[in-house]
């Protein structure tokens, strides 16, 4: 038998079906990887200790000859952001450090819906801000490839878990590129969807006009299964889209690329970008040519914009979202016995300035700033109107092109430690990636190659609204181009 935690969930699916191996046999094989790696990588703040049971659940299914659904038996690790029903859930912040939730996220129940079994819930940045894993109260997590360096944020877990064979599938969220950039830090695929494509019903909120979930796997093909079973209207997400959800795994099979056009950004490749990740996006380029794909330049003038108006729309939002974790009815409350409050304002006061981290505080605080009156209109209502103009830009631009072709990130993975102290340089990581959220767009990271030092390198697709089905058929044409060998030699 082939090793288990090298399948994909579709051949995991598949090998159940046809018996090959027990829906147990798969779980026990991913919890060894997790006990054999786990300690040193850090990408598990818990582990679902239902799973085996759920597992033999599936092989009973499976005896009686029922059916057991498009990801039945297919661990699944959870970005520890989302609820899951009885299972904590922390959004890697002591803030939540016992929170059990009483339900799950609509994005769980789907997950389940479809067979999929929780295995584990992921490390991640303290409330999903920050791009390197380090902001977690639960410690940081290492990247696989190389200990020394971070598995990218904030999904930082959800890739790390996905890259070690720790689990064939996860979820990560995405609010200005904590799906895209993991992933490719990682090696794995990490898809954005559509703003409005899945629901947010159950996710810890960061910034909800950007927030959304999606799928890290190793290749396209897996990421359109997990969007299969997890996108579509939701009753309690009024900003779900009742936009017709495809079988994505078999509509983006073989997808030609003949007259395809592949829009450059031309300010995308001003900023000074590392000569591997250059390598990477040119030699993406060669392979989307062979394949009768067109270039075009395009135009996103309000790029030098996206980093900042980026960080005032989230702060701003942050700040509201996060007012609910005052200790009252959610999150952490002081050991008043010990020391009693002197007022309601220090009951407050110490509630939060103990539960929550250094990076959720200067946002915080950044947000209530740009909220402010007399600052409201010069901060958070000009990022606004920026976010239009920067909306619009896209807009034209995939008048004239399918796809845009850009670089996820200027450098690959930097080392645990680089750039913790200094946020300005930590937060102009997301140059390329968090214009796709402030536009609503579905965007994507393809592993494609190694840097020098043996760190894997991602490209990102963005498609137009809703273009999904382009989107996930462009990557996996360009996947198969690639052949990406995506296995740390030490896992
Ligand atoms: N790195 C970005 C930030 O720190 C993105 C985070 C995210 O997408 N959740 O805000």
């Amino acid at each position: 038998m082939s090793e288990i935690t090298n399948l994909t969930a579709k051949e995991i699916n598949a090998g159940l079906v046809s018996k090959k191996f027990k829906a147990t046999e798969v779980m026990q094989a991913f919890l060894s990887q997790i006990e054999s790696h786990d300690g040193e990588l850090n990408a598990f703040i818990s582990l679902n200790e239902k799973a085996m049971d759920q597992a033999q659940a599936v092989d009973q299914k499976l005896a009686k000859g029922e059916d057991i659904g498009i990801l039945g038996g297919v661990p699944v690790a959870v970005k520890d952001m989302l609820c899951t029903n009885g299972l904590k859930t922390t959004a890697g912040s002591k803030m939540l450090e016992n929170f059990i939730p009483p339900y799950s996220a609509t994005v769980v129940n789907r997950l389940e819906k479809s067979g999929a079994i929780v295995i584990g819930k992921c490390n991640q940045d303290e409330f999903a801000m920050g791009s390197s894993n380090e902001t977690s109260f639960f410690g940081n997590c290492k990247n696989p490839w190389n200990t020394e360096f971070v598995p990218g944020g904030s999904s930082g877990g959800s890739a790390a878990a996905v890259a070690a064979r720790m689990a064939p599938i996860s979820i990560g969220t995405d609010t200005g590129g904590s799906i895209r950039q993991p992933a490719s830090f990682c090696g794995v695929v990490g898809v954005k969807p559509t703003y409005g494509r899945v629901s947010r019903y159950g996710i810890v909120a960061f910034a909800s006009s950007l927030d959304q979930a999606g799928p890290l796997s190793r290749t396209i093909e897996d990421s359109s299964l997990v969007l299969e079973s997890i996108c579509g209207y939701d009753e309690f997400d009024s900003t779900t889209s009742k936009e017709k959800v495809e079988s994505w795994s078999s509509s983006t099979e073989n997808v030609s690329l003949k007259g395809l056009k592949v829009g450059l950004p031309k300010e995308y490749f001003q900023d000074s970008i590392d000569p591997d990740v250059e390598k990477a996006v040119e030699s993406a380029k060669k392979n989307l040519e062979s394949m009768g794909c067109e270039f075009v330049e395009v135009s996103i003038p309000h790029t030098k914009y996206s980093v900042p108006i980026y960080y005032i729309i989230a702060t701003s939002e942050a700040s509201s979202n996060l007012a609910r974790y005052d200790g009252v009815r959610f999150g952490h409350r002081s050991n008043f016995s010990e020391k009693p409050a002197a007022d309601l304002l220090d009951f407050y006061c110490r509630n939060r300035g103990e539960g929550f981290g250094a990076e959720v505080k200067r946002r915080i605080s950044l947000g209530t700033f740009t909220l402010s009156s007399g600052y409201y209109d010069a901060y958070y209502n000009k990022a606004c109107q920026v976010r239009n103009l920067l909306r619009q830009d896209f807009v034209s631009a995939f008048k004239q092109c399918d796809v845009i072709l850009s670089p996820v990130t200027t450098t690959p993975a930097f080392k645990i430690g680089e750039r913790i102290s200094d946020p300005i340089t930590m937060y102009k990581n997301d140059i390329f990636t968090t214009s796709t959220n402030l536009a609503g767009l579905p965007g994507l990271s393809l592993p494609t190659s190694l840097s020098k030092d043996g760190l894997p390198i991602g490209i990102q697709l963005t498609a137009s609204h809703f273009e999904e089905t382009k989107l996930l058929g462009v990557a996996r044409a360009l996947e198969k181009m690639t052949s990406f060998e995506g296995r740390p030699s030490n896992v």
